[in-house]
């Protein structure tokens, strides 16, 4: 795995999943979604994710900063929960997550269908030069630094 893949990967605790029970210290169990429930005083809790996906279904067009100010979860775990399909903008919603190559709004992953297809057009056409020019000179440098780009977070 590259630099920049890990670079985009969230690490478990920066979802802060709740672990030990705010009432009386129990341990958290994980019931799914986000949710987390003391297996001693039943207490109930979400982590990051659960606490976004809650928000959104009752206040549905909510934006990312919108959330943050009332759940705590950073305008950037959000983002990126969006970019891994883990949470998905309404249909009714303000739009906050942006293609990354137009800034057309988008409801999930990074580049709107258009700019999916011109990117995967993009890699078509530079596979194609690359395998003409394989026989004179090389073009792997430009190559690596054009996929960066695409790669680039925010
Ligand atoms: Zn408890
Ligand atoms: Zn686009």
């Amino acid at each position: 795995m590259g630099m920049s893949k890990e670079r985009d990967m969230l690490s478990y605790d920066d979802y802060h999943i709740p672990k030990v029970c705010t009432n009386c210290g129990g341990v958290m169990i994980f019931k799914g979604v986000g949710e987390y429930q003391c297996e001693d005083c039943k207490a109930v809790d979400y982590d990051d994710y659960g606490k976004a996906r809650l928000y959104i279904e009752s206040h549905r067009g909510a934006t990312a900063s919108e959330i943050e100010e009332a759940t705590g979860v950073k305008q950037r775990t959000i983002r990126h929960m969006l970019k891994e399909g883990r949470l998905e903008v309404t249909q009714d919603s303000k739009m906050f997550l942006r293609c990354e190559v137009c800034g057309k709004s988008i409801r999930f992953g990074r580049f709107c269908p258009e700019c999916e297809i011109n990117y995967h057009r993009h890699l078509e056409e530079k596979q194609r030069q690359k395998n003409i020019k394989m026989q004179g000179f090389g073009l792997g440098m430009e190559e690596s630094s054009g996929e960066k780009r695409f790669k680039r977070d925010r």
